[in-house]
């Protein structure tokens, strides 16, 4: 399959597209997960895009648009893949249409994941990821701790709370979300691909998708 998740900070993207890729090998894309792990890496990109992410804002879109033309050339694509973060603003929408076109791919559908507010600003606050950049695992200390307390399940590296998990990063980014990332909704609905999932359990959230994809 061939999906871009939208939905807010929280909404459950990542959750979703690990267990779609358990379906059909179709990969996750996460431009967070890889933002993360070449600031880790300390890499020219990680430099580059470190002060934006640690403020809660978005990453230039050119930084962006570059990462993601060479990873939809990888051959692992070739299964399906599952955008989860990208598109994040209008243009990075409009040059992605480009560039599908231009490989000759075609998008199954843009799910939006509805998530309350509330439920929201809650899951933010008690999200924590494994510090491993390969691994990047996440957890919440309310519904989902790690077994042992702040050791990852996976990976047995440390499971801690991201930079940009503070209450202040977190609302500047659902502003940035609501400003910058929502009018996708519009743009999607208007090329015919938007699904909205009104749905808090990611098992509800696959369900409707699968729904969508065998009519
Ligand atoms: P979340 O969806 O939980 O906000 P992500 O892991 O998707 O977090 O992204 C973390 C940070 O990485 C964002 O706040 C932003 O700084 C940067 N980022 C990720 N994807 C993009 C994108 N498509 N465009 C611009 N910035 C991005
Ligand atoms: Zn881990």
């Amino acid at each position: 399959m061939k999906l871009i998740l939208l939905g807010a900070p929280g909404a459950g993207k990542g959750t979703v597209a690990k267990q779609l890729t358990q379906l059909d090998g179709s990969v996750q894309i996460s431009t967070g997960d890889i933002l993360r792990g070449a600031v880790q890496a300390g890499t020219e990109l990680g430099k580059q895009a470190e002060a934006y992410m640690k403020a809660g804002d978005l990453v230039p879109d050119e930084l962006i648009m570059g990462i993601m033309e060479k990873r939809l050339q990888e051959p692992d694509c070739a299964r399906g893949f599952l955008l989860d973060g990208f598109p994040r603003t209008i243009p990075q929408a409009e040059q992605l249409t480009e560039l599908l076109n231009k490989l000759g791919i075609k998008l199954d559908m843009a799910v939006n994941i509805d998530v309350p507010r509330d439920v929201i600003l809650d899951r933010l606050t008690t999200r924590r990821t494994c510090s491993n950049a390969a691994c990047q695992a996440i957890y919440n200390v309310k519904s989902n701790p790690p077994k042992q307390e702040g050791i990852c399940d996976k990976c047995g590296s440390p499971v801690v709370q991201r930079e940009d998990e503070t209450e202040e990063a977190i609302s500047h980014r659902l502003e940035t979300y609501n400003e910058k990332t929502a009018p996708l909704i519009g743009f999607y609905d208007k090329a015919g691909l938007l699904v909205t999932v009104n749905a808090t359990s990611s098992e509800a959230v696959i369900d409707a998708i699968k729904a969508k994809l065998n009519r």
